[in-house]
């Protein structure tokens, strides 16, 4: 069950956690609302209201970490927004997508209809974050639908996180507009990656897996725009039934076209929202997806471009591309199957989504 405060009559508030003397001190100085734990109470500041004296829930506030982040509802839920000890920390801007991917984990009426976060709720929930947080992800939807009003909320991360390592997930469409990359050059985090996807060497296959006719020359004209003013790209492949059988030409594109890229990412699918819905048309397995991978890793290695896999279990993989698997499952989504009880492998395992656990669990197999 959820926190709640009982009898919570303060409004929304986003609220920093207080644990000891020294954070209320720090978050006092710093002119931020907080929720202080002193002799089993709740208090409330600056307005140094005692919230509550619910034991269960005193207990659970008194486990997390100094510095965390909770949204308070007018009800009286808590919600978790910053968990200080985990580097998944992100910022969500917007539900809403101008491409509408087959594949995507969210469902089409959120990409549609879905929640603008409001600008000011974001600077509010990034001035509680402390700044020398080592990673946080901008993600959506997608991220930049706004124009230019996103670039502000981008400088005022450049401004207050110096050291902090940013990740950027977007279809990188608006980039193909020389405004929006002068934009982002000017307002990116020194230590930024940009992530955008490319779904296949063509605009045939890729337009039909977004479903927005345009978006693959787009896509590549952002791309090259922004590799052009120095920003660091990294390009994303999900590979799924409707694109497995164009890597080979897809590698081919990348060395040729962009070859200045960071790294590119080859993902296993998330099979919920669109992708669950279609995946008659999307799905293959684990095993499947790797064969299919394998040859365009080796030769995208081969031409000095770096890859990584996401979301793939490792027994499903070759040994000799372990190197390259990373731990990219979030761990509030990660499963393993009652197999994994006896794998050797398990605690260097990245495991599976919850959405896809039920459809693959015969494919792992433990490792001893
Ligand atoms: S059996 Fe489970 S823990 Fe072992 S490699 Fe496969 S998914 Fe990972």
């Amino acid at each position: 069950m959820g926190l709640k405060i009982k009898n919570y009559t303060q409004g929304f508030k986003i609220v920093s956690l207080a644990l000891d003397e020294n954070t209320k001190k720090d978050l006092i100085c710093d002119n931020l609302d907080f929720i202080f734990i002193n002799d089993k109470s709740l208090f409330l500041f600056p307005e140094d209201v005692n919230l509550e004296i619910d034991y269960e829930l005193i207990q659970e506030l008194s486990v997390r970490s100094n510095y965390d982040i909770y949204e308070i509802w007018p009800d009286g839920r808590l919600f978790l927004r910053f968990d200080t000890t985990s580097i998944d920390n992100y910022f969500f801007i917007t539900g809403k997508c101008n491409s509408n991917c087959i594949m995507c984990p969210s469902p089409e009426c959120s990409r549609k209809y879905g929640e603008d976060i409001e600008l000011e709720k974001l600077i509010t929930f990034a001035k509680h974050i402390p700044s020398d947080t080592s990673h946080l992800t901008i993600t959506g939807g997608e991220p930049f639908l706004s124009g230019e009003p996103i670039f502000d909320f981008v400088s005022l991360l450049r401004d207050k996180f110096p050291r902090t390592e940013f990740l950027f997930l977007t279809n990188g469409r608006i980039f193909s507009i020389d405004k929006y990359a002068k934009l982002l050059r000017k307002s990116l985090p020194s230590n930024s990656i940009i992530a955008i996807p490319i779904h296949g060497s063509d605009a045939e296959i890729h337009d039909s897996i977004t479903q927005t006719k345009g978006s693959f020359e787009q896509t590549v004209l952002g791309i090259k725009r922004l590799l052009r003013y120095g920003i660091r790209i990294e390009v994303r492949i999900v590979i799924s039934k409707m694109n497995c059988t164009d890597l080979d030409k897809l590698s081919n594109f990348i060395i040729r076209e962009m070859p200045q890229i960071e790294y590119i990412s080859v993902i296993a699918m998330e099979m919920t929202g669109n992708a669950y819905k279609n995946k008659e048309r999307l799905w293959i397995s684990y095993k499947e997806a790797f064969s299919f991978a394998s040859e365009a890793i080796k030769k995208l290695i081969s031409y000095g471009i770096d890859v990584k896999l996401y979301n793939f279990p490792l027994c499903t993989v070759d040994p000799s591309f372990w190197m390259i698997c990373e731990k990219s499952i979030s761990p509030n989504k990660v499963r393993f199957g009652e197999v994994c009880e006896i794998c050797d492998y398990k605690k260097v395992c990245g495991g599976v989504f919850a959405g896809t656990i039920n459809m693959e669990k015969d494919e792992l197999k433990a490792i001893i």
